[in-house]
C-alpha cells in the first residue's frame, strides 16, 4: 500500500493538478499490464523510458503517476508527481516506509536459490509472525523498493531478494533496506557479465553481509567457500549450514546429513552441534535444495522458533513454479520444471539428482535451453553441461543456439546419436521430449529466462490446467531484446512459422513424396543450422545446399541428416565428402571418374545423385548424354547412384514449358529404369512446382522458398495459411530538427523542402540495405510509414519523420515485417529493390544478427 504523502516525502516532489487518488495498492511499471489502483512508475533504464507509456498505464487503470516530466494529456482524475528523480525517490520512500512501520528486513542474497530460499524462511516465520513476501520478478536496486509495494504496517517482517545485476547495486539496497538479517545461499558464476568472476560478486555480496549490525545475523552456506569466507568480515553473528556430501563435512553449524534423494521429496536428519533431529521429508527436489531449508531454520532459531517447530512447517512447504517443480506429464510421466533460471551450478545440481532418482525402466531426459550467460566462456560452460548431461541422461534435448552447442558436444560422446535432439523451439522441443514417453520417465526442463522454457513446459503437461503453475518470466526490466545483440539492427526469425510450413508442405505433397529442405545461402538468409534442424523436426528426409563449405557447417553444427550438394564439388574435396557423409551430384563422366578414384583410395563408397539439364541450361547432363554417361558408371564400382533429377527453369510462372521440361525428363527416366538402373530419389520440382504440378513431384520435392513462407510469383501463388518467418528490424539513432535546404546524406542528392524532423537509422548497405540501382523506400515507425530520404550510407539511412510527432532514440523501425497494423512484405520490398523475394532475403548480409 503505498500513500500519496509518503512519496511527496520521500521523492521532494510536487503535485502536478489536484491530487486525486491519495492511496495505491502497488506499483506499476509495466504499462501494458492491467495495473487498476496501482501508481505508475515512469522509469527510465537503459531499455527504455517509461514516460513514453504513460498514457497506457492510464487506460490499464493506473491511477496516479510518478515521473520527471509531466504528461501532456489531460490529467483530469488522475495523481500526478513530478520529481527530480523517480529512481532516488523510490529507494527514499523504501527506507522510509520501513522505518515508519518498524519491519525488520530479511535480505536474501546469492547467485541461485534466492526465491526458494525467502519462500522457505517464509514459511518457518509465518508460524509465529506475520511475514511480508514478494513473489519475484524484478531486480536491482528500483526491483527492491518496487516489492515493497503491498507493505502494510501490520507486517512485522519482510524478507527481500537482494539480487543485483552491476557492481556497487547492493551497497544502494543494502543503504535502503539495511537488513537485520542476511542469507548468502551460493557464489556461483553471476549470469550477468557486468559483475565479473565470483570474486567480484562475492565482494558485492559481501557488501549485505558487511552492513549487518552486531544484533543481526549472518546465515552462510558453509559449502560455498566464497560465500563461507564471509563470516570474518561480519559484525553480526553467524550461522553457517551446509550438507555432508560436501567436502569438508561437518563442520556447518546446522548440517543436514543422512540424505535420502526422492522422486518427489527429499529427507534429511538434521544436526546442530552435538543435538540431533531425526528425519524429516520435505517436498523440495534435490539435495541443493535443502540449503534453502537449513537456511529457513538458522533465521527461524534467531526468532526463537524451535528447530523441531521448524523442520514441521518445512515438510509443507510448496515448490515455487519453475523451481524444480514437480508437474504431472504426458503419459504419466514425471515432468519436472526448472525453467525458472540455470547457471552451470544449477543445472549440474539438478543432473545430479535426475542421476540420483533413476531406477528401473524409467528413462530420464534432459530439455536444456540456453543458460543465460552473455559472457565470451558461454560457447566452453555449455560445453561442459553437454558432456555431463551426456554422461548422466539417457536424452538430451536442447532448445537454442548455445544449448545446440551442449547437445553437439553429448552427440560426440553419445554412441546412439537418436539420444541427442538439437531444435530451437519450445515446440521442436516439446514434440522430441515426448516421443514414446511413458509412465516411468522423468523429464526435466531447465533454462536461462530468456530461453523461456516455461513453454515447453506447458506443452509437456498432461493437464492443461496446470499450466497456472508455470513461472512467468517476464522481467518488464528487460524485455527489449536489442540487449543481446552487437548491432542495433536485427534480423527477427520465427522458427515456429518454419515448422508449420514445412509440415503444411508434407501434407501437400503427401507420404510417398520425401521432403528436401532446401537451405542454401545460409537457410536464403534465415540462419542455416536453425532451420535445417526445424525443418527435420518437422518432417524434412533431407538437406539440399549449394556447396561443399555449407555442408560442412551444417556437419559442424550438428546436423548428422543426409545432404545433398547441389553445385559443383571439386573432385580434390573427395576426401570431405566422404568423411562427413555427403551426397553429391555429377554430370560429368570425367567429374565421376575422379570421385571414384578418391572413394576406392578410401575404400569407400560415395553417394551421388545425377543431374539431368532438361531445359534451364545450367549444371547438368543433356538427355543425348545419359546413356553413355550410365554405360561408364558401371565401371566406376565405388559410386553409389542414389537419385537422378532436374531443374526447372520456369516453375512458377511458365507451366507449358515446364510441363516440357517435365517430359523431356521422364524421356530420360525410363529407359533407366526399362535397363535396370534403380534410384531411391527421383526429383524435379522446386516450391512453386511442388505445389502447383503434381505430375512434377516423383517421389521426392526440393523446396526452398515456401519453406520461408514466401512466393516469387503472383502465378504460382502460397496456400493463404503460409507464414512468412522473417522481420528485419532497427532502432532510431537520432532524431533532429533540420531547417528547409538542409542537405542529407552521402552526395547532398536530397534536400529538406520545410522544416523536416530527421530520424537517423543505424542500418545500410553494409548490412544488406541496398542503395543502388533502386533503394529502399520507407520503413515503419509506430506503425505508420516513414520514407527513406537522401542515399543510403554503408551503415546509416536517413528516413522523414515530419508526420510522426515526438518519436525518439531507441524506438522499434521495421525494415520488413508488422508494426501496429502495417506490414512490409519481402514482395514489396523486392518491388522497392526491382529484384525478386530471394535476392531481398539471402542479401541481409552476415553482420545483422539472426534472433530467434
Ligand atoms: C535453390 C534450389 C531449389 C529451391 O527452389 P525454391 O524455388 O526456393 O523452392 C531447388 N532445387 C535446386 C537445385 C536449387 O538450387
Amino acid at each position: 500500500m503505498i500513500s500519496l504523502y509518503d512519496i511527496l516525502e520521500a521523492a521532494d516532489g510536487q503535485l502536478f493538478g489536484e491530487a486525486e487518488a491519495q492511496i495505491f495498492g502497488d506499483f506499476c511499471i509495466d504499462a501494458r499490464r492491467p495495473c487498476a489502483g496501482q501508481l505508475y512508475v515512469a522509469l527510465k533504464t537503459e531499455h527504455g523510458d517509461g514516460h513514453h507509456t504513460m498514457a497506457e498505464a492510464v487506460a490499464n487503470g493506473a491511477t496516479g503517476i510518478m515521473c520527471t516530466h509531466p504528461p501532456t494529456f489531460d490529467t483530469e482524475g488522475l495523481t500526478v508527481i513530478v520529481m527530480r528523480s523517480v529512481e532516488d525517490a523510490l529507494l527514499r520512500w523504501a527506507r522510509l516506509v520501513l522505518e515508519k512501520y518498524g519491519t525488520t528486513v530479511i535480505g536474501v542474497a546469492g547467485t541461485v536459490g534466492k526465491s526458494s530460499t525467502a519462500a522457505a524462511i517464509a514459511q518457518v516465520l509465518k508460524t509465529h509472525y506475520k511475514v511480508y513476501t514478494h513473489p519475484g520478478g524484478i531486480r536491482g536496486k528500483f526491483g527492491l523498493p518496487l516489492a515493497l509495494g503491498r507493505l502494510t504496517k501490520d507486517y512485522q517482517i519482510a524478507i527481500l531478494e537482494f539480487g543485483t545485476s552491476q557492481g556497487g547495486e547492493m551497497g544502494v539496497m543494502v543503504a535502503a533496506a539495511k537488513p537485520m538479517v542476511g542469507v548468502v545461499t551460493t557464489i556461483g558464476q553471476a549470469p550477468h557479465e557486468q559483475l565479473g568472476g565470483p570474486e567480484h560478486i562475492a565482494q558485492e555480496i559481501g557488501d549485505m553481509v558487511r552492513a549487518l549490525p552486531p544484533e543481526g545475523l549472518a546465515v552462510l552456506n558453509f559449502d560455498d567457500p566464497l560465500a563461507r569466507a564471509l563470516a570474518s568480515e561480519t559484525k553480526a553473528p553467524v550461522m553457517t549450514v551446509g550438507l555432508d556430501l560436501a567436502e569438508p563435512a561437518f563442520g556447518s553449524d546446522l548440517l543436514a546429513y543422512n540424505i535420502l534423494v526422492d522422486r518427489y521429496k527429499t529427507g534429511f536428519d538434521l544436526r546442530r552441534m552435538s543435538e540431533r533431529y531425526p528425519g524429516r521429508w520435505i517436498p523440495l527436489l534435490g539435495a541443493h535444495q535443502l540449503y534453502s531449508a537449513l537456511a529457513a531454520l538458522a533465521v527461524g532459531m534467531t526468532y526463537q522458533i524451535p528447530l523441531e517447530e521448524g523442520l514441521h512447517a518445512l515438510t509443507e512447504l510448496e515448490p515455487l513454479p519453475g523451481r524444480m517443480r514437480p508437474l504431472d506429464g504426458l503419459n504419466g510421466s514425471l515432468l519436472i520444471d526448472d525453467s525458472f533460471s540455470a547457471n552451470p551450478a544449477s543445472v549440474q545440481a539438478a543432473l545430479n539428482w535426475l542421476k540420483a532418482v533413476r531406477e528401473g525402466q524409467g528413462r530420464t531426459i534432459l530439455v536444456l535451453g540456453d543458460m543465460d550467460e552473455a559472457s565470451s566462456a558461454a560457447v566452453m560452460t555449455h560445453i561442459q553441461i553437454g558432456q555431463r548431461a551426456g554422461e548422466i541422461v539417457d536424452r538430451l534435448i536442447t532448445q537454442g543456439d548455445l544449448a545446440a552447442e551442449a547437445g553437439r558436444t553429448a552427440l560426440e560422446q553419445h554412441p546412439d546419436r537418436s539420444a541427442v535432439t538439437l531444435t530451437f523451439s519450445a515446440e521442436d522441443a516439446a514434440k522430441a521430449a515426448s516421443l514414446d514417453l511413458g509412465p516411468d520417465d522423468i523429464v526435466l526442463v531447465k533454462g536461462g529466462p530468456s530461453a523461456h522454457m516455461e513453454r515447453a513446459v506447458e506443452r509437456l503437461l498432461a493437464n492443461a490446467g496446470d499450466s497456472v503453475h508455470l513461472a512467468r518470466q517476464t522481467d518488464v526490466l528487460d524485455t527489449v531484446p536489442v540487449e543481446h545483440l552487437d548491432r542495433p539492427s536485427w534480423v527477427q526469425i520465427n522458427l515456429e512459422a518454419i515448422a508449420y510450413n514445412v509440415r503444411r508442405l508434407k501434407e501437400i505433397t503427401g507420404p510417398d513424396v520425401a521432403l528436401m529442405a532446401v537451405v542454401k545461402t545460409n537457410a536464403y538468409g534465415h540462419g542455416a543450422v536453425a532451420v535445417s534442424t526445424t525443418a527435420l523436426n518437422n518432417g524434412a528426409a533431407m538437406l539440399g545446399v549449394a556447396s561443399l563449405s555449407e555442408a560442412l557447417e551444417l556437419r559442424s553444427g550438428g546436423v548428422a541428416a543426409p545432404i545433398l550438394v547441389l553445385g559443383y564439388t571439386p573432385a580434390w574435396a573427395a576426401r570431405e565428402v566422404i568423411r562427413h557423409n555427403l551426397t553429391l551430384t555429377l554430370y560429368d563422366t570425367e567429374l565421376a571418374r575422379a570421385f571414384d578414384r578418391a572413394a576406392r583410395d578410401q575404400n569407400a563408397t560415395l553417394r551421388a545423385h545425377v543431374l539431368i539439364d532438361t531445359g534451364l541450361g545450367m549444371l547438368g547432363l543433356l538427355p543425348d548424354e545419359v546413356t553413355l554417361f550410365f554405360r561408364s558408371l558401371r565401371n566406376f564400382k565405388n559410386l553409389e547412384i542414389e537419385g537422378l533429377y532436374t531443374e526447372l527453369a520456369a516453375s512458377d510462372h511458365n507451366f507449358e514449358y515446364t510441363r516440357s521440361q517435365i517430359r523431356t525428363f521422364e524421356g530420360v527416366v525410363e529407359p533407366l529404369l526399362a535397363a535396370g538402373f534403380r534410384f531411391k530419389y527421383i526429383h524435379a520440382a522446386n516450391s512453386a512446382a511442388a505445389i502447383h504440378m503434381p505430375e512434377a513431384r516423383f517421389n521426392m520435392v526440393r523446396t526452398g522458398i515456401a519453406l520461408y513462407g514466401l512466393t516469387n510469383s503472383l502465378a504460382a501463388p502460397l496456400p493463404a495459411d503460409f507464414k512468412p518467418a522473417l522481420e528485419w528490424k532497427t532502432t532510431i539513432a537520432q532524431v533532429k530538427r533540420l531547417p528547409p535546404g538542409s542537405a542529407i546524406g552521402y552526395g547532398s542528392s536530397y534536400r529538406t523542402s520545410t522544416t523536416q524532423r530527421i530520424a537517423v537509422l543505424p542500418v545500410g548497405y553494409g548490412d544488406g540495405f541496398r542503395r543502388a540501382p533502386t533503394r529502399w523506400k520507407y520503413v515503419l515507425i509506430r506503425g505508420e510509414v516513414a520514407p527513406v530520404v537522401g542515399q543510403i550510407g554503408m551503415d546509416m539511412t536517413a528516413v522523414d519523420v515530419t508526420q510522426l510527432p515526438d518519436v525518439k532514440i531507441g524506438e522499434e523501425v521495421v525494415l520488413i515485417g508488422r508494426q501496429g497494423t502495417r506490414r512490409i512484405t519481402i514482395e514489396e520490398a523486392a518491388d522497392f529493390l526491382d529484384t525478386n523475394v530471394y535476392e531481398v532475403i539471402s542479401t541481409v548480409l552476415a553482420r545483422v544478427p539472426r534472433v530467434k
